[in-house]
């Protein structure tokens, strides 16, 4: 009766999964027009020290985030296309668009007196394939100037892939070249402190869904406060992610975490905007406070 049934469930279901197939496929096409028409951008958003100052002194950095551009105003998100972003003939290809377009940012950034350090998502395809060195070392080539002020690559643990020994070899040749490696996403994998220290990452951030109920949800504020510590026992500097409310960031401030990266403080924005931001950057009152309190 069983086999009955999953054979009934089989047939009910096929045309449902043919038409998601069909429409991962139409995205992975879009994704490849959009490549060669230049309808790829990215935007930027901030990541800030908690005991900075105002302006340049209080931000850390800007992240890269890809958009897709190719229906007038309404910018595409990447959860629309995640599948794309590790497909086997366009991760390359979409990395190598991000490395430059990133790079290019922060001199332009630069031309306009504004220093930041500029960073990038790495898919995992692209982080191991093997020609990951000649895109990263020709880009460099390109912009050797952003090198001075900072550069630096995050990337996700997606399954064992970053169990894998390359791993270490392509982490180990990234900090060779002074380039900042840090781990996305953490806590939603499998990847311990331990695998951190091992693979020689520098910072970590602490994944969206325990910033999220951080306030509300006691076991995400424990799991929250025992990364921090353990991070910093290893001297890993700690970033939280997604802190959308002003009392999140007063209390990931207080347990410790180095800094923070939300909607609260800004939402990613155009490369063009990056620089009157940053010179109007002022750091929360409350913050400062927390920071030394938790020292005294
Ligand atoms: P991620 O690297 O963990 O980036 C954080 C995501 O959270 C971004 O979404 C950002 O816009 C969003 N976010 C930031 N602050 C908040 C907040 O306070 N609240 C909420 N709800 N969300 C916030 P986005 O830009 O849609 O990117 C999603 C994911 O797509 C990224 O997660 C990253 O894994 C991937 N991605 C983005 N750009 C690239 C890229 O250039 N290359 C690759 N391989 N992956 C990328
Ligand atoms: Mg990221
Ligand atoms: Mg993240
Ligand atoms: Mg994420």
């Amino acid at each position: 009766a069983a086999k009955e049934e999953g054979k009934d469930r089989g047939s009910f279901y096929e045309p449902a999964m043919e038409l998601e197939q069909l429409r991962l496929q139409a995205m992975r096409e879009r994704i490849a027009q959009a490549l060669q028409q230049s309808h790829l951008q990215l935007l930027f958003q901030p990541i800030v020290y908690i005991d900075g100052l105002p302006g340049l002194h209080g931000v850390a950095g800007m992240e890269a985030l890809l958009r897709l551009n190719d229906a007038g105003q309404e910018l595409v998100e990447p959860a629309k296309f995640m599948h794309v972003l590790d497909d086997p003939q366009l991760a390359r290809p979409i990395g190598r668009y991000v490395l430059d377009e990133a790079l290019r940012c922060c001199q332009s950034w630069m031309r306009a007196g504004i220093s930041i350090p500029v960073s990038i998502n790495i898919s995992t395809r692209h982080l191991l394939h093997p020609a990951f060195f000649t895109d990263i070392d020709a880009v460099l080539d390109t912009y050797p100037d952003v090198m001075d002020v900072g550069f630096g690559i995050e990337v996700t643990e997606t399954g064992p892939s970053m169990d894998h020994s390359r791993a270490k070899v392509v982490i180990e040749e990234c900090r060779r070249r002074g380039i900042r490696v840090g781990l996305d996403d953490f806590g939603t994998g499998s990847a311990s402190l331990s695998h951190i220290q091992q693979l020689d990452i520098e910072h970590i951030k602490l994944d969206q869904s325990f910033v999220r109920d951080i306030l509300s949800d006691e076991r995400n504020m424990a799991i929250a406060a025992g990364v921090i510590t353990t991070a910093r026992m290893l001297a890993k500097t700690v970033i939280a992610e997604g802190v959308e409310k002003a009392e999140q960031g007063d209390l990931l401030a207080s347990l410790g975490c180095h800094q923070l990266q939300g909607f609260s403080i800004s939402r990613p924005m155009p490369a063009a905007a990056v620089p009157g931001w940053v010179a109007g950057w002022v750091p929360p009152a409350s913050w400062g406070n927390l920071v030394n309190e938790r020292q005294s």
